[in-house]
């Protein structure tokens, strides 16, 4: 019940913050930062776009963060390789890029997001 309160729908900017503090009153922090500060509706996006690039790059430091690297190698999100091949993170940016982010990839599993902190 909770998670519809603090669910973020790509475009509503209304109170970002009230829910922010809804969140972290019910202790619901992970709920919050996945959904308000990471939002991920960029996923869809045009590759062209601002939106997009930024986009990339916020995974791209996510998975540096949070991801268990090979030999600084993770696994690439996009269309070709789905999250099956590892690619160094350069190669994964060009990738994603180029040929696109895996759309339905919302909840980064392969990088170190767990299940539990977007579903309730
Ligand atoms: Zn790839």
């Amino acid at each position: 019940m909770f998670s519809i309160m603090c669910g973020y729908e790509s475009g509503d900017v209304r109170s970002p913050t009230i829910l922010g503090f809804i969140c972290v009153l019910f202790n619901m922090y992970d709920v919050f930062f996945v959904n308000v500060v990471m939002d991920r509706s960029w996923i869809t996006a045009s590759r062209i776009s601002d939106e997009y690039e930024n986009g990339v790059e916020d995974f791209l430091q996510f998975a540096k963060r949070n991801g268990i690297g090979l030999n600084n190698k993770y696994y690439c999100p996009c269309v070709n390789c789905v999250n099956v091949i590892r690619q160094d993170i350069e190669l994964i940016r060009e990738h994603v890029l180029c040929d696109g982010f895996l759309k339905s990839y919302t909840i980064w599993t392969w990088h170190g997001e767990f299940l539990e902190q977007s579903i309730f």
